[in-house]
C-alpha cells in the first residue's frame, strides 16, 4: 500500500466509525419513522462520512438513493481537488509553489481562496491556509509520519518568519513566487464539503438531511414532525475510556455544527499534548481550549472559525466577535464549558454538566 491515505485507512476508519455511530445513534434514536429514513457511510475526505435522508412524501425511495450514489462521487471529487497529498489541484498549485514559481489559482479554487483570505483577515491571523510548512513539520498532514516529540524550536522559529514575510493571500488569481508557503485546506474544507454536499441532496429533491463529516455536519430540513437532534461531544473520555456527549442540541432548519477539539490529531510528550491545530504566530500548538463547537448558517465559514477560536484561546469570545458568530460551546483547558447566551437557549446540557455564559 504506497499511498500512506490508504495506510492509514484502519485507522482513521475505526475512529470514523465510533464518532459517526455516535452522531447516528443520536439522528436515528426516535421511532423508525415508518422507513422514511436512509443512511449511508461513504469515506472520504480522510473521515468516515455519514449521510442520514429523511424522505418526504415528495421523495421516492429510488430517488434517494440515486441522490446518496451521486453524492458519493462527488466527495470522492472534492477530496481530490483539495487534498495536500496526491495530484490533485491543489497539490498541484503547491507542487508549483515549491519549485519557486508564481501560481494561478484555477477558477475552481477561487472562491474558498478568496472566502479563506477573508477570515484570515477576520480572525487576525489565526485561521491561515498558507500553514502547510508547519503542519507538516509538526507532522499532522499524514498520520503514517507522527511524531513523538516535538521538532526543533529553531525549526518551527524558521518557519513561522518564512510565513510573517511570505506574501498574504489576497483576492488575486496569482500568488507567489513564495516557495515557503504549501497551502492547507484541512481547518475550512470539510465544513466547505457540507455545505455542498446539502445544496446538491436539496437539488436532487432531498430536502431532510444531515451530512455529518467526522462529527463536522449540516443539517436540512427536519425528520418529520421534529427537528433534528445533533450530539456535540465531550473533548475527553468518560472514565471508562469511552466518548461521551456534552450536550445536544435541536436544530433550527439548516444549519451546520462544526467543532475543532485537540483530541483529533496529537501526540503526547512529557506530559504535555501536542495537536493539530497551530498557532500560526507561534507554530505551536494552540493552548486555553480543549474543544470549541460553532453554530452558524454556512458550514465553510462555521470550520474556519472553530480553528480560527480555537486558536485564539481563551479570547475565543473576541474573535467570535470578529467573525459575526454567536452561537458558540467552548471547553476550556480546566474543563470548564462556557456557552454564549444565544446558543444557551437552545443548548442541551447532558446530566452534571454545567456551563459557565460567555456574554
Ligand atoms: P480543524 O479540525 O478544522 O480545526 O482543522 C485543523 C486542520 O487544519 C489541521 O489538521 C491542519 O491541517 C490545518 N491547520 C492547523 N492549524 C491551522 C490554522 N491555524 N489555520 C488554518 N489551518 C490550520
Ligand atoms: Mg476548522
Amino acid at each position: 500500500m504506497a499511498d500512506p491515505r490508504l495506510k492509514n485507512f484502519g485507522r482513521r476508519l475505526l475512529t470514523g466509525l465510533l464518532l459517526a455511530g455516535l452522531f447516528a445513534f443520536l439522528a436515528l434514536r426516535q421511532p423508525q419513522a415508518d422507513g422514511r429514513l436512509l443512511q449511508r457511510d461513504l469515506l472520504a475526505m480522510g473521515t468516515l462520512v455519514t449521510v442520514t435522508v429523511y424522505r418526504d412524501d415528495s421523495l421516492s425511495p429510488a430517488a434517494a438513493e440515486r441522490a446518496l450514489d451521486d453524492l458519493a462521487g462527488f466527495l470522492q471529487d472534492f477530496e481530490t481537488t483539495w487534498s495536500v497529498l496526491g495530484g490533485g489541484a491543489l497539490a498541484q498549485l503547491n507542487a508549483g509553489l515549491a519549485r519557486g514559481e508564481s501560481v494561478s489559482i484555477p477558477p475552481e479554487l477561487a472562491p474558498l481562496f478568496q472566502r479563506a483570505a477573508q477570515y484570515t483577515r477576520q480572525s487576525g491571523g489565526r485561521f491561515d491556509v498558507r500553514v502547510g510548512p508547519l503542519v507538516q513539520l509538526w507532522g499532522f498532514d499524514d498520520e503514517s509520519r507522527y511524531r513523538q516529540t516535538p521538532p526543533d524550536p529553531a525549526a518551527v522559529a524558521r518557519r513561522v518568519d518564512a510565513l510573517r514575510q511570505a506574501p498574504q493571500l489576497g483576492a488575486d488569481a496569482r500568488y507567489g513566487p513564495a516557495p515557503e508557503v504549501q497551502f492547507d485546506f484541512g481547518a475550512i474544507a470539510k465544513g466547505e464539503a457540507c455545505d455542498l454536499a446539502i445544496a446538491r441532496l436539496r437539488a436532487a429533491g432531498v430536502r431532510n438531511a444531515i451530512v455529518n463529516l467526522g462529527g463536522n455536519l449540516r443539517v436540512s430540513g427536519q425528520k418529520g414532525d421534529t427537528p433534528w437532534n445533533i450530539g456535540i461531544r465531550h473533548p475527553r473520555p468518560d472514565p471508562a475510556g469511552n466518548a461521551g456527549l456534552l450536550a445536544t442540541l435541536p436544530t433550527h432548519g439548516d444549519e451546520a455544527i462544526i467543532t475543532s477539539g485537540d483530541y483529533e490529531r496529537y501526540f503526547e510528550f512529557e506530559g504535555q499534548r501536542y495537536h493539530h491545530i497551530l498557532d500560526p504566530r507561534s507554530g505551536q500548538p494552540a493552548r486555553g481550549l480543549q474543544s470549541v463547537t460553532v453554530i452558524s448558517r454556512d458550514g465553510a465559514l462555521g470550520d474556519a472559525a472553530s480553528t480560527a477560536l480555537f486558536v485564539a484561546g481563551p479570547q475565543w469570545r473576541e474573535t467570535a466577535r470578529e467573525m459575526e458568530l454567536d452561537q458558540v460551546l467552548a471547553v476550556d483547558e480546566a474543563g470548564q464549558v462556557w456557552v454564549t447566551p444565544a446558543l444557551a437557549a437552545r443548548l442541551q446540557l447532558r446530566d452534571g454538566i454545567t456551563a459557565t455564559p460567555a456574554p
